[in-house]
């Protein structure tokens, strides 16, 4: 079937661009409040929506490939959304004026668009010469070529450059594939985002017991391919003027929202699309959800893009469930909208556990306390108010073993629930 479109010959649908868990929860949203008009939904990942969560663990060995999908065929069938060119329809343009979806199948007409693209990670602020390209992780192409560079026999040592949630994700990755790794960041501590030093400290003992080599407060100055069959293949300098070589490079310096397709200041945005509690844009008829959309975080009071999961799905759900209201011409129902969200992160590497939540910035008239044991570090941030009263902002949990429902988890949940309930009325 041509799938080539005229705008002159579409009926307006709701537009879904950007076809993941925000994208999806979008349509299950609409769904669930009652429209049963025309969805057309665009995406650039294939016929199935691929989970982020899951790319590490397939590119260590753990989980398989259709493990990466969330939704079945039949589950996303039966949402009834026409997902144009089977999900190889990028968008390449939104244009508000004429309220049309452009791409290179033709141009779609909506009546209201959510747009739900996600992140898409920043590129190597280095040099990288002799026609290597780093590696990254965020969709499953990504994933691809990451398993396949690590399961070569000529892969042995991998640099890690970055600290952060998803550096050390495929630092794990790496290590599941019997790698030697090193991990180069710039902070003085991994996890610098949200990790307390005497957090961040406990977790870095775990990952040097674990064989990872640490070079904490240097970065990477160039990358250079050696040239075919040189074993490593890679020379890397870093700022402290030493070199060393490696078979893989990694880049994970942090994401940034996938607007490419948007006309610069054509919706109000600051890191990500600011939008308000039913998802609004700036645009009356634009959405925004997921790692796309800078909305209600609960802790600062601010808007943020907080990089999660399950809030990316409630944003959609929230987006679908307001554009069903108003193309029913009813103001959308204030009890569905947004609550706001905390940041909260788990992550595990070869056993060592870290939880946290809120806040991690002790800054001036904020307290820390410390608990720590054998097995566990926990630092609590509080808010302390001119008369004393402590709010609790944020929380580290690091643990030396990672048991599934154990004491560290516990902690974390129990620490969770505390700074939610600090945060309401
Ligand atoms: C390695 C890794 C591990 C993670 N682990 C966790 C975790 O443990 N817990 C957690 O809560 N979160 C985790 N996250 C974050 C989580 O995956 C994201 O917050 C979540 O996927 C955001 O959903 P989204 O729908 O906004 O974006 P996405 O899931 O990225 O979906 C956006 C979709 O839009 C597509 N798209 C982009 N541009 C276009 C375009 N122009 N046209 C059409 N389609 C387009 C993308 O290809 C993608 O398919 C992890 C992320 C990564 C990368």
């Amino acid at each position: 079937m041509d799938q080539t479109r005229s705008s002159a010959a579409e009926e307006a649908a709701v537009a879904i661009v950007g076809f993941g868990t925000a994208g999806v929860n979008a349509a299950i949203g609409l769904r669930n409040a009652g429209y049963d008009g025309p969805i057309r939904a665009f995406s650039d990942a294939g016929p199935q929506p691929c989970s982020p969560i899951m790319t590490s663990y397939y590119v260590g060995g753990g989980r398989e490939r259709q493990e990466c999908f969330p939704w079945s065929a039949e589950a996303l069938a039966d949402l009834g959304v026409e997902l144009v060119g089977d999900g190889r329809c990028p968008v390449a343009a939104l244009d508000l004026e004429a309220r049309l979806v452009r791409t290179e199948r033709g141009d779609f007409p909506y009546s209201k668009c959510v747009i739900a693209t996600g992140a898409r990670p920043v590129g190597a602020p280095f040099p990288v010469e002799g026609g290597y390209e780093p590696l990254v992780l965020r969709t499953l192409g990504d994933a691809e070529r990451m398993r396949a560079a690590f399961a070569a026999p000529t892969c042995r040592r991998v640099l890690v450059s970055g600290a952060s949630m998803v550096a050390l994700k495929c630092v794990e990755a790496a290590l599941e594939r019997g790698l030697a790794v090193t991990m180069v960041g710039m902070a003085e501590h991994v996890l610098d985002t949200c990790a307390l030093p005497v957090a961040a400290e406990r977790f870095e003992r775990g990952l040097e017991a674990s064989g990872v080599e640490l070079r904490l407060g240097q970065v990477v100055s160039s990358v250079e391919a050696r040239g075919e069959g040189a074993s490593p293949r890679l020379e890397v300098r870093f700022s402290d003027g030493s070199a060393e070589g490696f078979d893989e490079v990694v880049v994970a310096h942090g994401v940034r929202p996938a607007l490419g397709f948007l006309a610069p200041g054509a919706l109000e945005a600051d890191r990500g699309l600011l939008v308000d509690g039913f998802m609004r844009t700036s645009d009356p008829d634009v959405y925004a959800a997921g790692d796309v959309a800078q909305a209600l975080e609960l802790v600062s009071g601010e808007r943020r893009v907080l990089g999660i999961w399950k809030t990316a799905a409630l944003q959609g759900a929230v987006a679908g469930a307001a554009i069903a209201a108003e193309l029913a011409g009813r103001e959308p129902d204030a009890a569905g909208a947004y609550p706001g969200a905390v940041m909260s992160n788990t992550i595990a590497v070869k056993g060592t556990l870290f939880i946290s939540g809120g806040e991690s910035a002790a800054v001036e008239g904020r307290v820390v306390e410390v608990r720590e044991d054998d097995a566990m570090t926990v630092a609590c941030i509080f808010d302390q108010g001119a008369d004393g009263a402590r709010r609790l902002v944020g929380y580290n949990v690091v643990a030396d073993a990672d048991e599934p429902g154990g004491v560290a988890y516990d902690t974390g949940a129990m620490l969770g629930l505390r700074l939610e309930a600090g945060c309401r009325p």
